[in-house]
């Protein structure tokens, strides 16, 4: 099982205050994209003290020290995920916003094959596709 981000972040020297480790939760516990107006709407839920901009921050802070990964989905919104969740690309339907996440071992291999006829070992990638739903899906 992988760490906890509140570990994650006390491993990285992360001083982890009481509203850091309850960004840390919702991230954690998140199993979508959420931008930071979300993050801040299930935090309240948990602390109501806390302010958007104390989430913008520790969101930021999380994102520099690579346990969150940054996220860009064609609205101009920024989105989180946590770094370490297993590696797969998404799919956005641009109609309605919703994200569907996928893995396919072709545009893996691809990818590394492409790499490496440009004489590169590939240490990651990021795949979004943009689209409308089939008639019949
Ligand atoms: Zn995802």
């Amino acid at each position: 099982m992988q760490d906890s981000i509140i570990a994650r972040c006390e491993a990285k020297g992360l001083r982890m205050t009481e509203q850091r480790r309850v960004v840390a939760r919702v991230i954690g516990a998140a199993p979508d994209h959420p931008d930071v107006e979300e993050l801040h709407a299930r935090a309240l839920a948990i602390d109501p003290r806390i302010s958007i901009a104390t989430v913008y921050r520790t969101v930021k802070l999380f994102e520099e020290s690579g346990i969150l990964e940054r996220l860009e989905f064609g609205d101009g919104r920024a989105r989180y995920e946590d770094a370490e969740r297993d590696h797969h690309d998404h799919l956005i339907d641009v109609s309605t916003g919703e994200v569907i996440e996928f893995v396919d071992p072709e545009i893996e291999a691809l990818q590394e094959k492409i790499a490496a006829r440009l004489g590169f070992r590939l240490v990651g990638h990021r795949l979004e596709l943009f689209g409308t739903p089939l008639k019949n899906r």
